[in-house]
């Protein structure tokens, strides 16, 4: 894309523009790189055709930072790096300087501070995780904390390049907002209908729209004890929890019924094959504050067996076409039950099941 020297006004909502934040090697060479390559765990370098050389080292950072973190990370890159940095959208933090020199103080001065290198190529990349409990109002766990007690345990993962090709791990702290597609995914999961407080829901909830926002409409419009309110068909109720952020009368978080789910095989399409969408694999983990131990073993069983068994380059949604979703089930030791089958009869009709945008 062309670039003019004068930079476009600030719009009133969006972020800035990123290019006066950008390395001066990176602005001159943009959309003229030639290749990249990897000499190390958590450091990229870029050349461009012109023959300058751009390199990264990517630390993980535990995304929610606190603004002493946030200036121990920008003194690091003033005094270690060329003073420019960015996050990427897995929470990471990257150092670009022009000199390669410069990588290996940079690293040391960043594992000094505690801070890893790492995640870049056939790692388990920093896992991307949603707002949880501290910025969003319908969390049922907190997500950031289920990606640092898993971190904690796949530090090696992420400092070296042990996996068959990269893992994408993601999380989300509730049923159907952010979070998403990875090769391995911990979400969570409801199975209880939402309980309704009839005194409230008059004050707080807009009735049509809640009543438009079930998938199966299982919610009606109703008068309890005189006051207008909502109920449930508890037998149409799928339990996605969609009904919550328009009306909080309608909870559904709940500490024990609230559960984690994992899923696994999701992936985009890319040059080679078409996207494929994740499929669950384990149910009913509980949701298990502060340091979510059966999640985390799941999670790790389900990577030592790719480890183990898929072959160089194949993602995880590659390896399991090849065995078979049966032998993924008798690798992993994971308990196949009648959950996992997806029997919904209404899902045909109303899941996406392609790329294309319906309204
Ligand atoms: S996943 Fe759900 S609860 Fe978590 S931040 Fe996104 S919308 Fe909020
Ligand atoms: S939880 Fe989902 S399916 Fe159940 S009533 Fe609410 S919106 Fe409908």
């Amino acid at each position: 894309m062309a670039r003019t020297e004068a930079q476009r006004t600030p719009i009133e909502s969006g972020c800035p523009d990123g290019f006066q934040y950008m390395h001066p090697v990176m602005r001159k060479n943009y959309g003229d790189w030639a290749y990249h390559e990897d000499p190390r765990p958590g450091v990229l370098v870029h050349t461009a055709h012109g023959g300058d050389k751009i390199y990264t080292v990517r630390a993980g950072t535990q995304r929610i930072l606190d603004v002493f973190t946030l200036r121990k990370l920008c003194a690091i890159g003033d005094e270690f790096a060329d003073g420019y940095i960015r996050f990427t959208i897995r929470s990471n933090i990257e150092y670009m300087v022009s000199d390669g020199s410069k990588v290996e103080p940079l690293i040391e001065a960043l594992e000094a501070e505690g801070f890893i290198v790492g995640g870049t190529k056939n790692s388990v990349a920093m896992i991307s995780h949603t707002q949880g409990w501290l910025h969003c109002d319908i969390p049922a766990t907190d997500a950031s904390g289920v990606v640092k007690s898993m971190m904690d345990e796949l530090i090696d993962e992420f400092k070296n390049w042990n996996m068959p090709n990269r893992v994408h791990i993601t999380t989300s702290c509730c049923q159907i907002n952010c979070g998403g597609q990875g090769d391995i995914a911990i979400n969570i999961q409801h199975t209880k209908p939402p309980k309704i407080n009839h005194d409230l829901v008059a004050n707080i909830c807009e009735r049509p729209s809640v009543v438009a926002r079930c998938p199966v409409a299982a919610i009606r419009p109703a008068l309890v004890d005189g006051k207008p309110s909502l109920e449930v068909d508890e037998k149409k109720c799928i339990c996605c929890g969609a009904c919550y952020p328009p009306c909080t009368p309608m909870q559904i978080n709940d500490p024990e019924h609230s559960k984690l789910a994992i899923w696994v095989g999701g992936n985009h399409s890319n040059a080679r094959s078409k996207p494929t969408f994740q499929k669950l694999v384990a149910a009913g983990i509980p949701n298990n504050p502060p340091r979510w131990p059966e999640a985390t073993a799941i999670v790790k069983k389900i990577l030592n067996t790719y480890k183990e068994d898929a072959r160089d380059w194949e993602r995880m949604n590659d390896w399991i076409e090849r065995i078979g979703w049966p032998r993924f089930f008798e690798l992993t030791g994971l308990p196949f039950t009648k959950y996992h089958v997806d029997n919904w009869r209404g899902a045909r009709r109303s899941l996406n099941a392609s790329t294309h945008i319906r309204f």
